[in-house]
């Protein structure tokens, strides 16, 4: 029974034949939860709620009735809504809040007979890449526990990894199911922006958001994507185009023409391992026969500025509903109107998000506005038409997932900026809303996972899944 399955077809497998059941599944899970506690993955278990629910799944099953998702035992981020839940976004401003609606994407979760299991650690309002920006502490990565486990899905990715439940829900607004997914040797994808509703999600930068699933295996991640898309009349950012079958069978992918980003290679800031693998996966898709050609990027250095920027701007607006009043904390020293709005927001929010508050605020006012704010959404635009422009001539652009693999807990980073450097990859999907997947492609000397990104053109989610079942078989 404590077998780490690696798809939902092979939990279904044993569910039919009668040796596995859902309530044994969820317990096994609950255990595994309880054994490795230290690692800090989530922040609350529904324990009762899962096994009355397995039980409901294990009879629907029985008569033949169960949802797509039925067996599939799930964590979702702490900064996704499910009714009369809490749900803090890691963040001592929300913390005691609970929710008094569902997110379209549990719902859509839930009517498939997705079991959830639990919250999932992540840095405060998803506002970081190692986990450690959480009011909850950080969470440790599997493989060493000296080791961050990625962020901001840090909590959701490590659940995976240790087989605490099977599959989780992250959000990725610059990286942050991607690059978690490659510090735990999982498959990360952010799809297409406009694909998955984000009614429900916790907001931090509104252009970028979205929900991706953090899986063992590309099947399991179409099939979450199949689930979770489709247009919302909550979100009118979504697209209506109709959701493809995600999860069909396909006949295997041609032969493909995939740019690799040259700076991959050469730029000193990425660990020599890291450009082992890649450079291992480059031949390996060579030698299957694609077509793989280095490209630079001119506009390589100012992705992570603009991304920073446009992110902080949006999230200083977003974050501005935190006020003591509406939600969550309130200063027990408030005196006044104005005295619970400064000391609420002051002693509510952390470090890393007054942090952006602040310049996010900087960026938006009167006197800077042009310089910064404007500048950048010209600049995000300059990127995603260049971005296009290579997927015109190829059909991926693959780099590495991050520039080095999961790194000590706690080192003390005296400059912010050298952490934001490190979302150098996965920033450009981000910026330009297109999809982009992690993919494992093994480990370091230490045993640290690696991962590689592959980025298709817009909604063209179908045909990266594809090629990614391909790629992790090669
Ligand atoms: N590391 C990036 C940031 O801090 C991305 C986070 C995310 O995708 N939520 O903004």
């Amino acid at each position: 029974m404590a077998k780490n399955y690696s798809s939902l077809t092979e939990i279904k497998g044993g569910l039919q034949s009668g040796g596995v059941t859902v309530e044994k599944l969820v317990k096994h899970y609950l255990q595994n939860i309880k054994a490795n506690a230290h690692l800090n993955a989530f922040i609350e278990v529904f324990e009762d709620e899962a096994l009355q629910q397995a039980l409901v799944i294990d009879a629907k099953i029985k008569e033949g009735t169960g949802g797509k998702l039925a067996g599939m035992v799930i964590g979702i981020k702490d900064n996704i809504c499910y009714k009369d839940h809490q749900v803090s976004a890691s963040s001592k401003i929300l913390d005691g809040f609970t929710s008094i609606y569902s997110s379209t994407i549990v719902e859509r979760l839930l009517a498939e007979d997705a079991i959830i299991i639990g919250r999932c650690n992540c840095d405060e309002f998803a506002m970081g890449a190692s986990n450690e920006s959480s009011y909850f502490g950080p969470v440790k990565n599997f493989a060493d526990h000296t080791k961050v486990s990625g962020g901001s899905s840090g909590g959701s990715a490590v659940a995976v990894q240790a087989d605490l439940c099977h599959a989780a829900i992250g959000t990725d607004t610059g990286g942050s199911v991607r690059q978690p997914a490659s510090f735990c040797g999982l498959i990360g994808l952010k799809p297409t922006y406009g694909r998955i509703s984000r009614y429900g999600i916790i907001a931090y930068a509104s252009s970028f958001d979205q929900v991706g699933p953090i899986t063992k295996s590309v099947e399991d991640a179409a099939l979450l994507l199949e689930v979770m898309a489709g247009e919302d009349e909550y979100d009118s950012t979504l697209s209506r185009k109709t959701v493809p079958e995600f999860s069909a069978e396909m006949p295997e992918p041609g032969k493909k023409k995939i740019a690799y980003l040259q700076e991959s290679l050469s730029s000193p800031g990425v660990d020599a391992e890291v450009k082992n693998a890649l450079s291992l996966t480059i031949e390996k898709l060579r030698a299957n026969g694609h077509t793989v050609k280095p490209i630079t990027f001119e506009y390589l250095d100012y992705m992570v500025p603009t991304y920073y920027i446009l992110a902080m701007a949006e999230a200083s607006s977003n974050l501005s509903r935190y006020d003591g009043v509406h939600y969550g904390y309130r200063s027990p020293k408030a005196t006044d109107l104005q005295s619970t709005y400064k000391l609420s927001r002051s002693e509510g929010f952390g470090k890393e998000v007054k942090r952006r508050i602040m310049l996010g605020t900087f960026v938006l006012s009167a006197g800077y506005y042009d310089a910064y704010y404007a500048k950048a959404q010209k600049t995000r635009r300059l990127i995603r038409e260049k971005t296009l422009d290579i997927l015109k001539e190829y059909d991926f652009i693959l780099t590495p997932t991050a520039p080095e693999p999961a790194y000590n807990i706690g080192v003390e980073k005296t400059d912010p900026v050298v952490s934001y450097l490190a979302d150098i990859f996965t920033v450009q999907a981000s910026l330009t809303g297109l999809p982009a997947i992690s993919l494992p492609v093994g480990n370091n000397h230490e045993g640290l996972p690696l991962g590689i990104q592959l980025l298709a053109g817009q909604f063209e989610e179908l045909e990266l899944l594809n090629f990614s079942k391909y790629f992790v078989k090669l």
